[in-house]
């Protein structure tokens, strides 16, 4: 067996976290190439203290030096800002990629990394929001390939026909009928939209079931995440929006499930931990140790489902629209999203905003075409931020 070289992108993040977990129980498999962080660069010293990673990236030159500082001495070679970020992507020593950067942000270095044909462990959903045709294909051209680390999606994975898992067109010969992605339906499932406007950040980041970074929290609350989530699997796995089902599982135990022709529905189980996820798609088409404990269905006793409610829950009901809606929509939608979302964490708009602040730029940017290139992509996320910006201010006013 020989030894995989890792870079970490978003390495001081929740997802980070977990990969390094994982990572460190199989010194004889995986070496970290480079780690990544945007500027908590205390954290970032302390995981180059412990893995010593040939490379590490900050988002400012500033940064960057403090960071020499902190690591004098010791052989990691440390630069900064997005050109970094892609070349730590795709160096020739890297086997695979992490892409665990929170946000649009992470789409230019994970692409590097899929143009190089790097095995792409992709937690970045917004990257296949934003560009889902572009990186696809680009990861088609030059054999990427990508390995879902979202438990959803990573659940789909596992339950699909083996032929179909490197290729979209054998779903249908592999007799897939529907993927149903499960939601937790977050911290306020059972809230009135009433009730829902009176929430703080911290409220809204107090999942249920999963730790997890502040802007995928509220993402789940709002459940914009399902709704990225379906745009997310349309194009990991080629299937139309109606053949993607969201049903609501409070337990958070079955991850996600296919059904077939035939009547059979496959479905993956775990306690809710990311590490198992991560370590199927690190060690893939192997299985390793990751530290999860096994599920004890005795003590779990209950599994509930429910059909989401689109009107407490509007996201999920918009990220629909923006799949159905084709071209840029998907790309304004998350746009709008971070923004909105950024400022709600800011206590500058409130929870229920977030969705009236998304539609209206979605209203506003209807008809934008696809993005038929990466700074198209880019153009068409700021122009959505600008003016989900400006709604900020006026929504605050
Ligand atoms: P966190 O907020 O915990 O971590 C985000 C990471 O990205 C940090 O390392 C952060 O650096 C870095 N980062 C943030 N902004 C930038 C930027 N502009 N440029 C470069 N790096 C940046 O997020 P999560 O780990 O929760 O989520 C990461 C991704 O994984 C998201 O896309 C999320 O949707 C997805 N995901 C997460 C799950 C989870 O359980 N957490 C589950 C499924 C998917 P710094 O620390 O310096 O700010
Ligand atoms: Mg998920």
């Amino acid at each position: 067996m020989s030894v995989q070289h890792i870079t970490v992108l978003g390495a001081t993040g929740s997802v980070g976290a977990s990969t390094l977990d994982v990572v460190a129980r199989h010194p004889d498999r995986y070496r970290v190439f480079a780690l990544t962080a945007n500027q908590r660069v205390d954290e970032l010293a302390a995981l180059c203290r412990r893995f010593v990673p040939a490379h590490a990236v900050l988002g400012t030159a500033a940064d960057a030096a403090r960071l020499r500082e902190l690591l004098a001495g010791l052989p990691v070679e440390i630069s900064h800002g997005q050109q970094a970020l892609a070349d730590v992507a795709s160096a020739d020593p890297v086997d695979a990629v992490m892409a665990a950067i929170v946000g649009a942000a992470g789409l230019a270095p994970t692409l590097a990394a899929a143009r190089r044909g790097k095995r792409i462990l992709l937690a970045n959903k917004e990257s296949l929001v934003m560009a889902g045709e572009l990186f696809m294909a680009a990861c088609r051209e030059a054999g990427a390939v990508v390995l879902p680390i979202d438990s959803e999606h990573n659940a789909v994975f596992q339950c699909l026909p083996p032929a179909a898992q490197s290729r979209q067109a054998a779903l249908a010969a592999g007799g897939v009928r529907r993927i149903l992605l499960t939601a937790s339906g977050g911290p306020f499932r059972r809230l009135t939209l009433d009730q829902m406007r009176a929430v703080s950040p911290d409220d809204a980041c107090a999942h249920p079931n999963w730790r997890m970074g502040r802007k995928i929290s509220v993402d789940s609350a709002t459940m914009m995440n399902k709704g990225l989530e379906v745009i997310e699997a349309h194009h990991l796995f080629g299937l139309p929006s109606q053949r993607l089902e969201v049903v609501v599982h409070p337990q958070s135990v079955i991850h996600s499930l296919v059904e077939y022709l035939d009547g059979s529905m496959l479905a993956q189980l775990g306690n809710p931990d990311m590490r198992t996820p991560i370590a199927h798609a690190l060690a893939y088409p192997e299985r390793v140790d990751s530290g999860v404990a096994p599920l004890d269905l005795f003590r779990v006793a209950q599994l509930d489902f429910e059909p989401p409610d689109t009107r407490r829950f509007p996201s999920l009901r918009l990220a629909r629209e923006a799949l159905d809606a084709g071209g840029g929509a998907a790309c304004v939608l998350n746009a709008a999203n971070e923004i909105a979302v950024a400022a709600f964490l800011d206590r500058r708009i409130g929870f229920t905003q977030i969705a009236d602040l998304v539609e209206h730029v979605m209203q506003s940017l209807a008809g934008a075409p696809g993005c038929a290139s990466i700074d198209a992509a880019i153009a068409l996320d700021a122009e959505a931020r600008s003016l989900a910006g400006q709604g900020v201010v006026a929504r605050a006013a």
